[in-house]
């Protein structure tokens, strides 16, 4: 085998670009990566990154050198779209298909898209370019709307929170992080949210209230995203009311400590 083609320039690309280096491969290997940027590090796109701590060459998951040492064919701004197995061809969006003796895909996973998304003021949190451009959006006089209350959207409301933005966290889950963590963990959490981060979705109808009233001139320029977010919050609503329900009964129960937001992020190391 003389060419390896890797699909995915993140972490499972580089480490498995790593491994056959490691292993003794001498041939060619060619990783391929929609984004623009060198291999990076997620999980401090919702923490440091958003939170104006780390500027993006921190989050590197390789030196140049170490990059030089790899010796690899790194295309950036490739994406690949087909795959013909007969040929051992991997076809791209720009520029001549690329042959392969091995294949290794790691292309990771996507967010869910929703609908109203391409309206300007909704971002979605998974890759550098949509940290960086939802990074200098997040001002302390501003409202957010977190849609997912899983880890990422739980540290982005943390992280907003902290900046001093007004949050109100949505998800069709009985409290944030359910999935992940179970049903008493995640009550636990919810009244953190509901306590610390200070609105959860306790805040849904006067967030309505406010998105409603963005287009006045009292209030500031209408960004024009405000009815499709309002909608998928209304979606939410009957559900994020039952959250912050849920979490309030417990927080009698758990007596959780009130004062400075505090983040429960998980460290990578
Ligand atoms: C904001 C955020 C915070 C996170 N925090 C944590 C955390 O605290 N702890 C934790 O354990 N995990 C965390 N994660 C998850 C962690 O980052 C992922 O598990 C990890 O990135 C998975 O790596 P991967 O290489 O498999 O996939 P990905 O990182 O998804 O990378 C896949 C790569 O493939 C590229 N690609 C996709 N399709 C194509 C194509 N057709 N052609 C070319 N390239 C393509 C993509 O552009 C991407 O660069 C977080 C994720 C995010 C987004």
């Amino acid at each position: 085998m003389d060419k390896i083609v890797i699909v995915g320039a993140s972490a499972a690309g580089i480490s498995a670009a790593d491994s056959l280096r490691q292993r003794g491969f001498t041939g060619r290997i060619t990783l391929l990566g929609s984004e623009s940027h060198l291999p990076y590090d997620r999980p401090p796109l919702s923490k440091q990154l958003l939170s104006d701590q780390w500027e993006p060459e921190r989050l590197r998951l390789r030196s140049a050198e170490q990059l030089t040492k790899l010796d690899l064919n790194l295309r950036l701004d490739a994406t690949a779209t087909g795959l013909d197995p007969r040929r051992r061809e991997i076809a791209l969006a720009a520029g001549e298909p690329v042959d392969y003796d091995g294949l290794i895909i790691a292309t990771g996973a996507a967010p869910r898209r929703l609908p109203g998304d391409d309206l300007a003021g909704v971002h979605y949190l998974r890759t550098l370019d949509d940290a960086l451009a939802l990074r200098p959006r997040m001002r302390p006089e501003s409202r957010m709307v977190v849609i997912g209350a899983g880890f990422i959207g739980a540290e982005a409301a943390a992280v907003a929170r902290g900046i001093g933005l007004s949050v109100t966290m949505v998800d069709p889950s009985a409290a944030p992080m359910a999935r992940a963590l179970g049903k008493r963990v995640s009550e636990l959490l919810a009244a953190l949210h509901v306590d610390q981060l200070a609105a959860l979705a306790t805040e849904l109808d006067q967030a309505h209230a406010a998105l409603g009233a963005a287009g006045d001139p009292g209030r500031g320029p209408s960004t024009g995203w405000e009815p499709a977010l309002a909608e998928l919050a209304r979606r939410a609503a009957s559900v994020a009311t039952t959250i912050a329900g849920t979490a309030r009964s417990h927080h009698a129960t758990v007596g959780c400590s009130k004062g400075k937001p505090k983040t429960h992020n998980r460290d990578l190391g």
